[in-house]
């Protein structure tokens, strides 16, 4: 299992189809961090016994196929690591899928059909991902009021001492990680599947840029940012810039996990392209007066002018927009990580 994680993890970064495949996971689901992480043989043996049942019932071929299943898994089974393997299977196809759709002899309505199927199985994870909001950690009683689907944090137990105060914190810290960092894949994986960014990225570092091959590339990019694929990634990357606003800060306030840094990135380019290649007219003066609406679901099937972040989307504003990205990205907008992350996101 944790053989296939790091598979996609790397397939990921350098956008190449995994080794490993879905149908070769004829494994059960891991057992509980708390059990693997107990001080005792004695705490082992109240611990194993206390494992949820299910975990030992069901493949995790099984998890990843639950998407096409005619009901949802029971929600006691699945905790946030386990969506994260769901939308880690689904690296393989996403990738397949981006390159039927840079393909000139796919016609279009075969690249919509799947796009829609893909958006579908995520949109699944998602709700799952959903059920579980993460655990306020400055609230004392955030684990009476927990939502019924959240994983009880004693799965989440391990070597901190529990006479010290702050051990909670110190456990809902694990699955608030999880789902931070789950959260990012989501989106990533969403944009990936709404936007060429191998294309983007070549555009955005100037590669290739000159001659019928930039030409090209530039002509993709314009015909990208007129259509509702860019509103949709625009509405990720708007969601990749909130999440961390609200939640980074648990986190040491910057990207640490490479996935999330990964997403910041991804999230950046999308709005630099649009804010490039959209022939949304800029208002000039009235840009930096004017308030627009919030990019949400309803312009993404509207249009029109909207702000992201309290920002224009416009091309004049761009780059302080983009600025904001990179404010979650260890050392700012010039650190190392930055430029880490625009490598690694080049597929
Ligand atoms: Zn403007």
């Amino acid at each position: 299992m944790y053989l296939f994680k790091i598979d996609a993890y790397i397939a990921t970064f350098r956008s190449q189809p995994p080794l490993l495949r879905p149908e070769d996971m004829h494994f059960n689901l891991p057992n509980t961090f708390s059990f693997w992480n107990q001080r005792s043989l004695e705490s082992f043996d109240s611990f194993s016994a206390a494992e949820p049942i299910e975990r030992s019932q069901t493949t995790i071929f099984d998890l990843m196929h639950s998407p096409f299943g005619d009901k949802e898994m029971s929600p006691f089974v699945m905790f946030p690591e386990d969506i994260q393997i769901g939308i880690y299977s689904m690296q393989s196809r996403i990738w397949e899928f981006v390159e039927q759709a840079r393909d000139s002899d796919v016609d279009d309505a075969t690249v919509l059909t799947i796009r829609r199927l893909l958006v579908q199985q995520l949109d699944y994870w998602k709700r799952q991902l959903d059920g579980f909001s993460t655990y306020d950690m400055d609230d004392p009683t955030a684990v009476e009021t927990r939502p019924a689907r959240a994983v009880p944090d004693r799965y989440y137990w391990g070597l901190e001492d529990h006479s010290q105060p702050g051990w909670k914190n110190v456990v809902l810290a694990r699955p608030n990680a999880l789902i931070f960092d789950t959260m990012h894949l989501y989106h990533l994986f969403s944009i990936h599947i709404y936007t060429d960014v191998r294309n983007l990225c070549r555009l955005a570092s100037n590669q290739d840029s000159e001659g019928d091959i930039g030409q090209r590339r530039i002509s993709a990019a314009i015909k990208w940012a007129s259509t509702d694929n860019a509103r949709h990634a625009l509405l990720h990357a708007s969601s990749i810039l909130q999440l961390n606003k609200r939640d980074a800060h648990a986190f040491g306030g910057v990207a640490a996990e490479p996935l999330t840094l990964m997403a910041l990135y991804a999230g950046a380019l999308v709005v630099w392209a649009y804010g490039r290649f959209s022939q949304t007219r800029c208002l000039e003066k009235h840009c930096g007066e004017t308030t627009f609406p919030e990019v949400d679901g309803k312009w993404v099937e509207t249009w029109g002018f909207a702000s992201m972040d309290g920002l224009p989307l416009c091309q004049c504003v761009m780059d302080e927009l983009v600025e904001r990205f990179a404010g979650f990205v260890p050392g700012g907008p010039g650190g190392w990580a930055y430029h880490v992350g625009k490598l690694i996101a080049r597929p």
